[in-house]
């Protein structure tokens, strides 16, 4: 039987039998690693915090890697006030389920954890926007996965994006000017683009005076949900429901 001792971030659960649950956690040796908590749902479970989304512990896992048991686990640091805010919930939600889909079983990847750890203390002890803590994110996530975004430059002429008009073109996940049209885009604010533009050069502590309007909070969200399914084929439920 293996031993695993592992600093460990949930990143989803799932009800499993009467009594258990399985948890999907991100750890910086093994990437993503599934495990049983067994007996967890009884009131009295002691390891009842380690059954939540967002919770950052020290684990101790045993058993084999497809699916291994947590025989202990104490909190590191809490990052519970994301839960506490609608805004941070969902932004928080994103944050965990674009980490859980690059992420990849077994496989290291101390950078991924480390931005993950950051952005969920900025989500949870800060005052910055969640939607701005979410494309920063996000925009590493696309980084680091080989997708850069191209924010500076029309993707077709070459020309600078600094015109009043961009758009996102649904079909490739690249930036045009208006003068080079595309059959399916997403408008993007000069607003939202220049607010990008910043994320991806600046400390986000430096963005603590910039304050997202409803339309740009908005093109966010519906940007990075239509660039991760066309380059990963895959919807993120907690972006889909969030602008009703
Ligand atoms: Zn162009």
């Amino acid at each position: 039987m293996e031993q695993l001792i592992t600093q460990g971030i949930v990143l989803r659960a799932i009800d499993c039998g009467e009594r258990d649950k399985i948890i999907t956690i991100y750890t910086p040796e093994k990437g993503r690693v599934t495990a049983i908590l067994k007996g967890v749902r009884k009131l009295t479970a002691k390891m009842k915090f380690a059954s939540q989304p967002f919770c950052f512990a020290q684990f101790r896992l045993v058993g084999r890697q497809e699916m291994m048991t947590v025989a202990g686990a104490s909190e590191i640091e809490s990052f519970f006030d994301i839960t506490q805010s609608y805004a941070k919930m969902v932004c928080g939600s994103a944050i965990l389920e674009m980490t859980d889909h690059i992420s990849v079983l077994g496989e290291p990847n101390y950078i991924l954890f480390d931005a993950l750890k950051q952005t969920l203390r900025l989500l949870a002890n800060s005052d910055i926007e969640p939607d701005l803590i979410l494309m920063r994110y996000a925009l590493g996530v696309f980084k680091i996965s080989g997708y850069a975004m191209e924010l500076k430059t029309c993707a077709v002429c070459g020309k600078p994006l600094n015109q009043d008009m961009t758009a996102f073109d649904l079909e490739t996940g690249d930036f045009n000017c208006y003068k080079c049209p595309v059959p399916r885009y997403l408008h993007i604010s000069a607003r939202s683009l220049e607010i990008m533009q910043k994320l991806s050069k600046t400390e986000i502590e430096k963005l603590e005076d910039i304050v997202l309007m409803e339309n740009e909070a908005r093109e966010f969200r519906q940007l990075i949900r239509a660039n991760f399914e066309i380059h990963f084929g895959v919807n993120l439920k907690s972006l889909n429901t969030a602008f009703n």
